[in-house]
């Protein structure tokens, strides 16, 4: 079980432990005459309290030491866990936008200098606002963390899945080319439509796929798999569009392909 930060019972057990160890301390230097034997004799009363205050003063300063050392431990787990947090989508378990974001950036950084290009998946549940209108929106929370596992289990480990926001999904996949991408597109929509889900049972996904160019930043390659995943609603749902500048232009998978 995983240590509860900052707990008050625990600062309190560490605070005892400390003033019982400066008691034994002091006891034991009192029993043993250990403050004669650094050199202060038992007549020699102003040495005496002066060794007396100066082996307090050690003890509380390591005392202290130990104490900081303990609570900044503590910090760094928080701050650790607090991250965490703040990049997690709370239905999902997913990456939120916001770190979806901070990877965009990362990938397109990283594609500019190894000249490999990464492409992205945009997804959104077709008619997902039935599921809620017919089932509630609980059942709508399940059928969206049934979704995003089937996700996660088919992307590779290297990529990213993302709660964009609401229904939609994004995935993000390093140095990836448009064909790639693509069939791992089409094969998520097949998986789809072939597994049951809870609650609903059936569903289906439309995706838009992007591939990176050169001249492209996060927002502009966003722009066109959001283009294409509008390209895939307005052609009937449950499909996949593509770049249509890229080699891969006559690959436009649709269900009946
Ligand atoms: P389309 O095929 O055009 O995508 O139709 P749609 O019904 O899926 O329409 P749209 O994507 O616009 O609807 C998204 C719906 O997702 C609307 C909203 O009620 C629902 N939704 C957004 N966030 C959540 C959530 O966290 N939980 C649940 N249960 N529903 C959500
Ligand atoms: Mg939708």
């Amino acid at each position: 079980m995983k240590p509860r930060l900052f707990s008050l019972r625990q600062i309190l057990l560490d605070l005892a432990i400390l003033l019982l160890a400066n008691l034994l301390l002091l006891w034991l230097a009192q029993r043993y005459q250990l403050l004669s034997a650094l050199g202060t004799g038992p007549d020699d009363g102003n040495a005496q309290t002066m060794a007396l205050a100066l082996l307090l003063c050690v003890n509380l300063a390591v005392s202290l030491a130990l104490f900081a050392y303990r609570r900044a431990r503590e910090s760094h787990a928080m701050l650790q866990e607090l991250n965490t947090i703040a990049g997690q989508d709370a239905v999902t378990g997913l990456a939120n936008r916001r770190q979806a974001n901070t990877i965009l950036e990362r990938e397109t950084e990283r594609s500019y200098r190894t000249r490999r290009p990464f492409s992205v998946l945009l997804l959104d549940i077709d008619h997902f606002k039935d599921v809620n209108d017919n089932y509630g929106h609980l059942a709508g929370d399940q059928v969206l963390a049934a979704f995003s596992q089937l996700l996660q289990k088919r992307a590779r480990q290297l990529d990213t899945v993302a709660r964009w926001g609401g229904d939609e999904f994004l995935v993000i996949c390093p140095e990836t080319e448009q064909s790639g991408a693509l069939a791992l597109a089409d094969d998520i929509r097949q998986r789809l439509a072939q597994t049951e889900l809870p609650v609903v049972k059936r569903l289906t996904t439309s995706i838009g796929v992007a591939t990176q160019t050169l001249d492209d930043m996060p927002e502009t390659l966003l722009h066109r798999a959001d283009m294409y995943l509008y390209a895939a609603k307005n052609a009937g749902r449950n499909r996949v569009v593509g770049e249509a500048g890229s080699a891969n232009r006559e690959r436009r998978l649709a269900p009946d392909e």
